[in-house]
């Protein structure tokens, strides 16, 4: 028996208080008491008690609230209520609110000692059991933050190493991480970054940009080019909780290549056009030299249309190589609506010839564009032609131009076969033919590449949204002011 326990008796002044006192004292115990609440907790705050006894009426007050409120914040302390007398019910509420024992008279001295011996072995293997679980919860947790610490490190191994450049930053766009290919990329050695403003430490334009359209949301496609030849695509990754990260790779091999295959195809095209343009002289010619049989100018007729139509393949290529060295600068005032005017005017006799329902839809007072108006025409005819080339007889085409802010959107919807979602990225590539383009509808694929470089060169977008089977729509944005 633990003799030097303290054993706090919260009761009214009465014979049995003195009792219990006698009791305990003679039992080894350290007695203390306490009248009334405000001494309880005066007598619980000085010195935690290793049991307590209370009146089931404090000096006014009841003893189960008081005994409940205890608890809350002793949870372990052993509590024994003591009642005048055993009445109905006050046993099961003591039980059921937490207390560890119950004494009415009348009384033994034994009784007292046994009760308070009993609740203090309870409240003891209570503790003991506590102790045990914090321990063991404590140790596990240590554990997993061992492991964590282990994957932290092999996860800063990994990234360290990796042959892609990282950076990750916080809310605030503070530096958390950078690995050793950013070090290399933007020539950090040496520098403190961690800590510090991304734009402080990289001051490149092109990483500037892309923290700039990052509010766009999650960007597939970002080039970061350097003086030295050297380009790199990033992406900007969100991470909830910590910020984002930008990882780079170098793609400078991949626009070399680009650019030697569009070399190639620009200086065969120029070469090709010189002879395309005679040989279709020629066919004229040929025509005039005396008159000609039935078969004879049938050939001529299919050869002329063969050349034109590689004619216009070699003009889409030279075209494209243009636009793609960056050489379309030329500005003037453009209206939208009267491009679009001219275009369906240019289409009318195939739009009647399919019976297309065409219907037209534009804003008032769209404001004019600078722009380059011989390719805003180009690719209004590349989308129109599309259309038209991909809707069958009897469909509909809708085509409208409204205003949003600075923006013109130009929109055309049409019945066509619509365009499978896997491939509507790919669309917008060179020579790139849908898989479902209906039989015998030529073309080359180099239209909407077309399109989307005059897009890109006048600062705006054009995508494309289709369900399998439901037509196509295309939206064409471009910024009144560039
Ligand atoms: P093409 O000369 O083949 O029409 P484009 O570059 O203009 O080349 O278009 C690329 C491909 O996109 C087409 O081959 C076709 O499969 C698909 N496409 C373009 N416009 C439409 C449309 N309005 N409806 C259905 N498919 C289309």
């Amino acid at each position: 028996m633990a003799k030097q326990d303290l054993i706090l008796l919260a009761l009214n002044p009465a014979p049995i208080l003195d009792l219990m006192d006698r009791t305990l004292h003679a039992a080894g115990f350290e007695v203390a008491r306490a009248y009334d609440q405000t001494g309880l907790n005066i007598a619980v705050q000085e010195s935690i008690p290793a049991l307590m006894i209370i009146g089931e009426n404090l000096a006014g007050k009841d003893g189960l609230t008081i005994s409940k409120d205890l608890l809350e914040r002793f949870p372990t302390m052993p509590i024994v209520l003591y009642a005048d007398r055993d009445i109905t019910g006050l046993a099961k509420s003591a039980l059921k609110i937490g207390l560890s024992g119950y004494l009415y008279p009348p009384l033994k001295m034994s009784d007292i000692v046994d009760e308070v011996e009993k609740s203090l072995a309870r409240g003891r293997k209570l503790g003991d059991w506590l102790r045990r679980e914090v321990k063991r919860t404590t140790s596990s947790l240590a554990e997993k933050a061992e492991i964590s610490e282990t994957e932290r490190n092999k996860l800063e191994a990994i990234i360290a190493n990796i042959q892609d450049g990282v950076i990750v930053i916080d809310q605030h766009k503070n530096i958390l991480l950078v690995n050793r290919m950013i070090r290399e990329i933007f020539n950090l050695n040496g520098k403190e970054t961690v800590g510090r403003p991304l734009v402080d430490v990289i001051p490149n334009a092109d990483l500037k940009a892309l923290m700039v359209r990052s509010v766009e949301g999650p960007l597939k496609y970002h080039e970061i080019n350097f003086d030295d030849g050297r380009v790199f695509n990033a992406q900007y990754t969100p991470i909830p909780k910590i910020g984002a990260a930008v990882t780079m790779q170098d793609i400078s091999y991949l626009k070399e290549l680009d650019r030697l295959k569009s070399d190639f195809i620009h200086t065969v095209s120029h070469d090709l056009r010189s002879p395309l343009t005679s040989i279709l002289g020629y066919t004229e010619l040929i025509e005039r030299t005396g008159p000609l049989n039935e078969n004879q100018t049938e050939f001529i007729k299919r050869l002329q249309g063969s050349i034109q139509h590689i004619t216009a393949l070699v003009n889409d290529l030279l075209d494209l190589g243009r636009l793609e060295a960056g050489f379309d600068t030329r500005r003037e005032t453009v209206h939208l609506e009267s491009v679009l005017k001219y275009s369906l005017d240019m289409f009318d006799a195939q739009i009647k010839k399919k019976k297309i329902q065409l219907t037209t839809d534009i804003t008032k007072d769209v404001p004019p564009l600078r722009a380059n108006p011989i390719r805003i025409r180009q690719m209004m005819d590349n989308l129109v032609g599309n259309a038209i080339k991909y809707t069958p007889d009897g469909g509909d085409i809708r085509v409208s131009i409204s205003i949003v802010d600075t923006q013109i959107i130009f929109k055309i919807e049409d019945t066509g076969p619509g365009i499978p979602i896997d491939e509507q990225s790919h669309i917008f590539e060179k020579f790139y033919r849908a898989t479902n383009a209906p039989e015998g509808v030529e073309g080359s694929g180099l239209g909407l590449s077309i399109v989307k470089s005059i897009v890109e060169s006048h600062q705006g977008r054009v995508w494309v949204e289709s369900f399998n089977g439901a037509g196509s729509l295309f939206t064409v944005l471009l910024p009144t002011q560039e």
